[in-house]
């Protein structure tokens, strides 16, 4: 299999003679051994397979393959949120007194799990603007740094990450570079193509695309070499008494430690697995991938037009308008699109956006994004409600922003509705 769109509808799962094509759903917590001794091998990762699904289970497993084949990793895992991914792709290599260098431009959520939550972790972040020059990257590093993370696309701001510069300076360091790819998806930029090691996801978005399951998942390139680092990673490179003694890089190689470890120590302690049935339902958001994001960003891209060129509005943030600062650099990683996200403000401000987005008739009021039905979302009232003018200003979030996701419903009538409601303002 070769093609992403192939790969989106046939990847992880190959029935063998007589079994179900759909994927099965193994609503089970446990799993039967012969003999204590054939479970003893397992629960000392002597053996591979099922014995709790606390830890692992074959329908979110044959989910993951499909996930890691679509990134061109070696090894992925599911996760039952996107907050839990980033936080177990950190957590797995960071301990207390360790640093991370993070990009400022990141899901509001991530941010406040990275600042605040992992803060009490004793894990501490330096932010640095995507954009940010060579020499303020370079002065973010500390010796206790242990990776630099960064959203491919950042949500809401819409930054793009130039994740070849941030690779680059991240290896010259000898830490691996994360990238959070939940809004291009592998659909449309494969970050380990361009030297990031880790990829992390919220299958929530548009990978499920159906606002049916909340999820995650973490892909493993299999290309950073820890035991070059191993002063760096001793949790991957020595070894771990919890399983008498193994070294996760000797027993499963470059390709597979990384996940390995992260499932047989953190779902073990901190149990974010997903239930079989959201990996189920995100399987089926997967197979049609591929169709979706050309249509959430052909959709974007002519609603991106049509709203810069009208009068009432002030201005526009898409990356595939030439007008952006991040047009270069999405040619670059996305040539085939970005997402379908566009964000806008009206020239009457904060007040003009609540009218304006009252009177949507296709585009829904929701908290949500990256979805198959068009929503639309005014920060500064919902999900920023509590900020002042100059902090919504700080955090790139003005107060006049409109946060459009456009789905794949037909580009003529998003625009109808956005330009209905615009007239009668
Ligand atoms: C939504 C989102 C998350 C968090 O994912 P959940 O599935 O809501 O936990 C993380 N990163 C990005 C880029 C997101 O958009």
């Amino acid at each position: 299999m070769t093609q992403i769109g192939t790969k989106c509808v046939q990847a992880g799962y190959r029935p063998q003679n007589g079994e179900p094509r759909q994927i099965p759903i193994i609503q089970s917590t446990t799993f039967r051994y012969e003999s204590s001794a054939a479970m003893g091998k397992l629960f000392d990762l002597e053996a591979s397979g099922y014995f709790y699904s606390r830890l692992q289970n074959p329908t979110a497993d044959t989910v993951a393959a499909k996930i890691c084949e679509l990134e061109g990793g070696t090894a992925a895992m599911l996760t039952s949120s996107g907050q839990a991914a980033n936080f177990f792709a950190i957590f797995n290599i960071c301990s207390a007194g360790d640093h991370v260098v993070a990009s400022s431009a990141i899901y509001g959520g991530t941010f406040n799990l990275f600042a605040v939550t992992m803060k009490r972790m004793g894990i501490e972040f330096t932010f640095v603007k995507p954009d940010c020059s060579d020499e303020e990257l370079e002065a973010a590093f500390r010796p206790n740094t242990k990776a630099v993370f960064g959203e491919t696309v950042a949500n809401p701001a819409l930054a793009v990450l130039d994740i070849e510069r941030f690779a680059q300076v991240a290896h010259s360091h000898g830490v691996p570079l994360i990238i959070d790819n939940t809004f291009p998806t592998p659909v449309n930029c494969r970050p380990f193509e361009w030297g990031a090691d880790i990829v992390t996801h919220s299958t929530t978005k548009y990978m499920d695309g159906h606002g049916s399951q909340v999820g995650g998942a973490i892909v493993d390139s299999g290309k950073f070499d820890w035991t070059a680092q191993s002063d760096k990673f001793p949790g991957l490179t020595t070894p771990d008494a919890s399983y008498h003694g193994i070294v996760y890089t000797e027993k499963f190689g470059q390709g597979g430690a990384f996940v390995t470890k992260c499932v047989a120590q953190l779902m073990r302690d901190f149990g974010a697995s997903p239930a079989p049935m959201n990996a189920f339902l995100l399987n089926f958001g997967l197979e049609s991938l591929h169709l979706r994001m050309k249509r959430h960003c052909e959709n974007a891209q002519k609603v991106a037009e049509f709203l810069e060129a009208r009068p009432e509005v002030a201005w526009v943030n898409y990356a595939g308008l030439k007008s952006s600062p991040y047009y270069d650099l999405a040619q670059k990683y996305m040539p085939n699109g970005t997402c379908g996200v566009v964000s806008f403000g009206l020239k009457g401000g904060r007040d003009a956006a609540e009218v304006f987005m009252s009177k949507l008739q296709i585009a829904q009021i929701a908290t949500h994004v990256a979805d198959a039905r068009t929503c639309v979302l005014h920060p500064a009232n919902a999900t920023h409600r509590q900020l002042s003018e100059a902090e919504l200003e700080a955090c790139g979030v003005g107060a006049d922003l409109i946060r459009l996701s456009c789905g794949i419903e037909d580009a003529d009538d998003l625009i109808a509705d956005l330009a209905q409601a615009l007239e009668t303002e």
